[in-house]
């Protein structure tokens, strides 16, 4: 594995030495240098994490728990290590809490199956915010469809933040479950998730918290969050896709009948019956990530050795940087204003819609997202078909700001 790049919080935050580790910024596109600002959608990876992979892939690979020779059982000392490593990242109180799953969005939908489901009734309440991905909609639609229970969603005012005493006033003797992100993907907005936890455990409900924006942007310590659910994603954390993370309190877990059937998750099958096996395996039916969960190791380390609070800092410089600049641009409105935010700058150009911008900024060399963001609430709210949006991450700099901002004055001047 690469040695990570020195002296980097010594001397404050060393955006070179960064960028050098990240293979994929030495790429032109369209003739220009790549200026990535897409990261909230999917973060690029840096040599160390593709280095573990690799290392894995050429050395260690074969099924888990299930073999005696030597190369299964380095593949389950590589998984299973990789495990204690989000733990210790998040702080929980055990690894019997951590499993692994595809993603943010199958870590929401296997709370949604295997915690809520059975738990909702007619009459009975899940409560959101109206800034949730679809990732953090759709599965508590379903359930309710399939239970009589009710979605409901508390309010955001004009700035993208939570309105919380309106959130506080639905919180009713029917509340199951919260379900609320840590920070929007569409609007940057952090959420005041201290607060919603505090509020909801006064009342008895748990909290499931959607940390795929707000593991990237500070990190999460479980046990200072409380929260009772805490989901996020690899690859928005410099790691591999189709990997991610659903962390359950262990006595909830206990509680919760297995989501998905077959290998792994059983201790022994029979047709009188199967036992099922222990936490947390219990969730993970069949031949998990292996190669991935190796990859989410090494990207924690990766970031761990950075810094979080020094990339914190850097990225919300840039935010700074480019919010003044983006506001000079004529026609240019942010959406998302919040007091708190992370490094996410969504914004439209009048008469410029935003999927044209996307064209002409990629022309440029300029990678940001355009669309609903897979957040069309957020959208209606806001009474917008689509925005653009220019996230931030550890490896960005100067130089993509100044080209973001180049690329839409030209925009303008293609429109004008
Ligand atoms: N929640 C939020 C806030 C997100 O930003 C995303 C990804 N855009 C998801 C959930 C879903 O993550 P994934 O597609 O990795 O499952």
């Amino acid at each position: 594995m690469m040695a990570p790049a020195l002296a980097r919080t010594a001397v404050g935050y060393d955006t070179a030495s960064v960028r050098a580790d990240f293979p994929i910024l030495a790429r032109e596109v369209h003739g220009h240098r790549l200026a990535y600002l897409d990261s909230a959608a999917s973060a690029q990876r840096p040599r160390a994490v593709i280095e573990a992979v690799d290392h894995y892939e050429t050395h260690c690979h074969a099924n888990v728990h299930r073999g005696v020779h030597a190369l299964s059982q380095a593949a389950t000392d590589a998984f299973e290590g990789a495990r204690e490593r989000v733990r210790r990242f998040l702080n929980a109180r055990s690894a019997k809490e951590i499993i692994f799953t595809r993603g943010t969005t199958e870590a929401i939908n296997l709370v949604a199956h295997a915690w809520a489901r059975p738990r909702l009734g007619p009459g009975d309440e899940i409560l959101i915010t109206w800034l949730e991905h679809h990732a953090n909609i759709v599965p508590w639609q379903m359930a309710c469809a399939a239970t009589g229970a009710t979605l409901k969603v508390a309010p955001i005012d004009e700035r993208g933040e939570l309105r919380f005493d309106e959130f506080e006033a639905l919180l009713s003797p029917r509340t199951r479950l919260v379900a609320v992100a840590q920070v929007s993907n569409a609007l940057g907005t952090v959420l005041p998730v201290a607060r919603i936890v505090k509020a909801a455990h006064a009342r008895g409900v748990p909290v499931l918290l959607d940390g795929a924006q707000g593991v990237p942007h500070g990190g999460a310590d479980l046990q200072a969050l409380d929260c009772d659910f805490y989901a996020f994603s690899a690859h928005k954390l410099y790691g591999p896709t189709g990997i991610g993370v659903l962390y359950g309190r262990e006595a909830l877990l206990r509680e919760m009948p297995p989501w998905q059937g077959g290998g792994d998750m059983i201790l022994s099958v029979s047709f009188s019956g199967t036992t099922y096996n222990d936490l947390p395996w219990k969730f993970e039916a069949g031949t998990p990530n292996m190669s991935g969960a190796v990859g989410l190791a090494a990207a924690i380390d990766y970031l761990e050795d950075l810094g979080a609070a020094a990339v914190h800092a850097h990225e919300q410089r840039l935010l700074a940087q480019a919010t003044t600049a983006a506001l000079e641009v004529p026609g240019l409105r942010v959406i998302g204003t919040a007091a708190d935010k992370a490094a996410v700058l969504s914004f439209t150009i009048e008469g410029i819609h935003p999927h044209d911008l996307g064209t002409i900024l990629d022309s440029e060399g300029v990678a940001i997202r355009t669309g609903h963001h897979c957040a069309m609430p957020v959208m209606d709210f806001f009474g917008l078909p689509a925005t653009a949006r220019a996230s931030f991450a550890c490896y960005n700099d100067d130089a993509d700001v100044s080209q973001l901002i180049g690329a839409l004055h030209k925009a303008r001047e293609v429109f004008a």
